[in-house]
């Protein structure tokens, strides 16, 4: 747990989200702002600050993320859906602890912009 981490907060129970989905290493929840009618947000619960803190220690974990992200569209309803990490405040990223945005519910444009 990494101290004034958002998404540690929201795993430790101490901020509310709507859970979609935990284990001991994985949780999931739903995006408070979401960009289409389903967004969620998946993380594995040891802290990183994001893509680029990724290790040969932790790549089985960070592989996890796509297999129960499929789970949880799958059991959404979701044929198609996007999946989105963000790696550092150019490229979008908001909040610094690793995550995997699932989006999906209606058409999504490729190239995204
Ligand atoms: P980023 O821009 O860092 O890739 O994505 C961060 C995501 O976290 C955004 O989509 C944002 O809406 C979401 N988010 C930020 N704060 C909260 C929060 O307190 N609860 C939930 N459920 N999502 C959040
Ligand atoms: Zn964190």
């Amino acid at each position: 747990m990494s101290e004034n981490c958002l998404f540690c907060k929201i795993i430790a129970g101490e901020l509310p989200c709507d859970k979609l989905y935990e284990d001991d290493e994985v949780f999931a929840f739903k995006d408070i702002a979401p960009q289409a009618p389903m967004h969620y947000l998946i993380v594995p619960k040891e802290h990183l600050r994001g893509p680029e803190a990724v290790t040969e220690a932790s790549e089985r974990v960070i592989g996890k993320l796509m297999r129960i992200a499929n789970d949880i569209a799958q059991k959404e309803g979701m044929a198609n859906y996007r999946l989105v990490l963000n790696n550092g405040a150019g490229a979008g990223q908001t909040v610094f602890h690793l995550h995997m945005h699932i989006i999906g519910g209606r058409p999504l444009a490729w190239p995204p912009g």
